[in-house]
């Protein structure tokens, strides 16, 4: 069979849950088994969102290569096993910046350069280059970001069509809409859907499926009316789940999308149960126990902004058995140990600069003193480390140089090669990075072997002067990367479980398996619990 591919648009809003509804048809395909990569563009002009503001952004996602990009390839990863690389997020920022260094090296042989079809050709190279990358996918989805009508996504939407005319049999179009229901009139909104397939027409895109987001199941009534009056003959409705988002690939396959995705493409499959994502939700609905965990950040008022935590802890859940209870605790209005107490376990992710810093400070010492599990994440272990130097070391100063770059005792520090940099985007230490685990440690127990890799995002270091007292009043360092003789995870000694790592342990973490690092952190939770 050759390549079939699937493209997403938005329309009505945004925030519909694109990311997770590709994601969901990828495990339905793959369900049915076939191989499925996934690839997101994004009509902004920045060259990743490394560079954005996570209250802006939600969650910068790191893939294994080191790409910083959007946070629908972490549904990608969570809910298939799409390859994901720096080829599987394209921006304009991306395709703007090749198009103009083509330019001038002359590669346009003296054309004016324009939008289309300078701009729409890079487009569908990067379509292209991913399944050069991945031979052997059977199925290229790929989700457009924004809302169709946005003047930046036009570009994006010329080249699928153009994508699609070069193979006409290959390509199936869905759009994900809004159907809103209008409490004073009782009644749901087919209109603003009817608007958007206009819009979509205009430009040459006729959608295949219609994809319908809305609170409640919508009735065959209403899906007929969509289906007549946008003249699309299938039309699911994708409403609200009770449970957790997992329930998304059972509803599309309880209304057949992937028959009717295959009917299209004139493809057969033997069919498939959705057998593990029953069990997830099987587990989710009936849990056996409870656990409640605090995540202190500064960006916890950003629902998106944990995406991979929050989902990386539902995975350690999930493996207990155990409902999850999440307290969302912003760090900046952290002001005693009151606005903390109360959790069964703390979790500090990674973040920067100084807002909210004490605050993080306060749990890792709260936590440390009172046996209660701690689980730190990069910025998260750079607050252990602080918090030891200071109330156990007794080195009242000793501080990150990010925080104060005066310190008398710059504990975590950049390295000199980190010093040179000036550019922000894409300059910190990213991707996956070697570490290898000290045996007879929590970090060993977890993983159950001694060499791993994991992928990473930050500029500062544990700095290496201070190993030896740190380790003298019982601090363990149980994971290096050897090569590079930086420190990755960090354990204490007499403490049922606080650990921190470097890394970013739940950019790969999965509901059916979950990170070894999140499962014993919730066990060690639910031991405190009890
Ligand atoms: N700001 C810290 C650093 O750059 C931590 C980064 C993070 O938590 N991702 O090292």
């Amino acid at each position: 069979m050759g390549i079939k591919y699937i493209f997403i648009t938005g329309g009505v809003v945004s925030s519909l849950g694109k990311g997770i509804t590709a994601a969901s048809i990828g495990s339905i395909l793959e369900d049915r088994g076939f191989t499925v990569a996934l690839m997101k563009f994004d009509p902004y002009l920045n060259v990743d969102p490394g560079t954005m503001s996570p209250f802006q952004h939600g969650e910068v996602y790191v893939t294994d290569d080191g790409a910083e990009t959007d946070l629908d390839l972490g549904h990608y990863y969570r809910f298939t096993h799409s390859p994901l690389s720096r080829a599987s997020n394209i921006t304009s920022g991306i395709i703007y910046d090749s198009v103009i260094k083509n330019e001038r090296r002359g590669d346009y042989l003296g054309q004016t350069v324009q939008v289309i079809p300078h701009v729409t050709d890079e487009i569908k190279k990067r379509i292209e280059d991913l399944t050069h990358e991945n031979k052997g996918v059977q199925f290229v989805i790929v989700e457009i970001g924004g809302t169709v009508g946005d003047i930046e996504s036009l570009p994006f939407l010329e080249a699928i069509r153009q994508f699609r005319y070069a193979r006409p049999k290959n390509c199936v179009n869905i759009h994900l809409t809004y159907v809103p229901y209008l409490k004073a009139a009782a009644e749901v909104k087919t209109k603003p859907t009817q608007h958007s397939v206009q819009a979509l027409r205009q430009i040459g895109i006729v959608p295949d499926i219609i994809l319908c987001r809305c609170e409640i199941p919508l009735s065959l009534e209403i899906k007929e009316k969509i289906s007549l009056l946008c003249n699309v003959p299938t039309v699911i409705d994708e409403h609200d789940v009770n449970v957790s988002i997992y329930e998304v690939p059972l509803n599309l396959k309880r209304q057949k999308l992937d028959d009717s995705l295959l009917h299209m493409l004139g493809l057969t499959a033997p069919e498939g149960e959705l057998k593990s994502w029953k069990e997830i939700i099987h587990i989710l609905s009936n849990p056996k126990k409870k656990v409640t965990i605090g995540i202190v950040g500064k960006y916890i008022e950003h629902q998106d902004a944990y995406k991979s935590i929050f989902e990386a802890l539902q995975h350690g859940a999930i493996a207990h058995e155990a409902e999850l209870v999440l307290k969302k605790i912003e760090s900046s209005k952290v002001k005693s140990l009151h606005d903390i107490e109360g959790c069964d376990g703390y979790l500090v992710p990674g973040g920067f600069g100084e807002r909210g810093w004490l605050g993080k400070i306060l749990t890792a010492k709260y936590s440390r003193e009172n046996g209660i599990p701690y689980f730190g994440i990069c910025l998260g272990m750079q607050i252990m480390v602080v918090e030891f130097a200071n109330n156990v070391l007794n080195l009242s100063h000793a501080n990150s140089t990010e925080i104060d770059p005066t310190t008398p005792d710059p504990v975590i520090s950049l390295l000199p090669e980190q010093k040179e940099i000036k550019e922000k985007g894409g300059t910190m230490r990213l991707g996956l990075y070697r570490c290898t685990i000290t045996p007879h440690t929590k970090a060993f127990l977890a993983y159950g072997r001694g060499e791993i890799k994991e992928r990473h995002r930050h500029r500062y270091e544990f700095n290496n002067r201070y190993k030896r007292s740190f380790e003298e009043k019982g601090f363990c360092f149980s994971g290096i990367w050897e090569e590079g003789k930086l420190v990755e995870m960090v354990e204490l000694k007499d403490h049922p479980w606080m650990l921190a790592t470097q890394f970013h342990p739940e950019f790969s973490s999965k509901p059916f398996s979950p990170h070894p690092l999140f499962t014993a952190f919730i066990g060690a939770a639910i031991t405190y619990h009890a």
